[in-house]
């Protein structure tokens, strides 16, 4: 694409120096998705700026050439935040791994979600921490045990997608990152959202998680790829604008039974464009009405027939 005079290729946001990944992680696929996410929406790189946490994905910001923050550990969100808020026009996207995103920095990814910023978060689930030698992350199943673990992981995961929900994030995807194609193309949907946007992207760590591994996700052991596109099979993730109540608890259902499914079958696209909801942004250019002159209905669900 060409702007102003510019021709925005992928390569504009390549760094000049080398990138220290281990060879075949799944790092790569995901930094080349946004490189090209970035620049076939025509964006120039002084129009982006890129937050990392800490951990291997955390060094991203390095590795794209656009304005960028290496933060503190669990602390991209609050920065990419305040980034966005005194620059409203700029493009911000905040990347991170699960340990950073969903352990020290849970409350943040909470609370990211109640204030529905207009920006984006990629968080890279390897279910590890990859760069102080492969402990146990917040999102690897209980009674997993790779390399690295003296003992099966004695805790349960985190089901980052139903926790995005519950927080507010108004857009949910997943990825995976050897499907760069799709990679691209939710990337730019989250991208443009107007809103949150919070997107999983599945990333095997092929030096510490010997279980999830690409042969894993590829399905090699089942004769078919255990990810799959939801959009293919046609499921529509759009919660309209003014939609009524049955609408939006329909389309949560649908939601929850994707977010819940995992296994021989693991789904990627947009799972959740949530329209409903207006931004941080709306929010403080529009009066909200009051609670107390508008308060919501209350009702006890074990008056309705067939509550268990
Ligand atoms: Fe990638 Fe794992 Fe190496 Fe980190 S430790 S760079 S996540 S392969």
């Amino acid at each position: 694409m060409t702007v102003q005079n510019v021709k925005v290729t992928p390569k504009l946001y390549r760094p000049p120096h080398p990138v220290d990944w281990c060879p075949g992680c799944g790092d790569f696929g995901i930094l080349s998705s946004l490189q090209r996410a970035l620049a076939e929406l025509g964006l120039l790189p002084h129009q982006v700026a890129v937050f990392g946490g800490i951990g291997c994905s955390g060094k991203a910001p390095y590795y794209v050439s656009s304005y960028g923050v290496h933060t503190l550990h669990g602390r991209v969100l609050p920065y990419a935040q305040g980034a966005k808020l005194a620059n409203p026009e700029l493009t911000v996207v905040a990347v991170g791994g699960d340990g950073d995103g969903l352990g020290i920095g849970a409350a943040h990814f909470v609370n990211a979600g109640r204030r529905n910023i207009d920006m984006t978060y990629i968080l890279f689930n390897n279910e590890v921490y990859g760069l102080t030698k492969g402990q146990a992350a917040p999102t690897m199943p209980l009674g997993m045990q790779t390399k690295a673990l003296p003992e099966p992981n004695m805790q349960n995961k985190i089901n980052s997608l139903m926790l995005a929900l519950t927080s507010g994030f108004t857009w949910i995807g997943r990825g995976y990152a050897y499907n760069v194609k799709q990679l691209v193309k939710l990337m730019q949907e989250a991208i443009q959202h107007p809103g949150l946007s919070y997107l999983e992207v599945l990333q095997p760590c092929p030096t510490y998680n010997n279980i999830h591994t690409k042969e894993w996700y590829n399905g090699e052991d089942l004769g078919h790829p255990r990810v799959y596109d939801v959009q293919e099979e046609g499921y529509d993730p759009v919660i309209p604008e003014g939609a009524d109540e049955e609408t939006i608890n329909a389309k949560m259902l649908a939601f929850m039974q994707k977010a819940n499914e995992w296994g021989d079958r693991i789904p990627t696209g947009i799972l959740l464009q949530n329209r409903a909801i207006p931004t941080y942004e709306e929010r403080i250019s529009q009066k909200i009405p009051s609670y107390r002159s508008n308060p919501p209905a209350v009702r006890d669900v074990r008056d309705e027939n067939g509550y268990s």
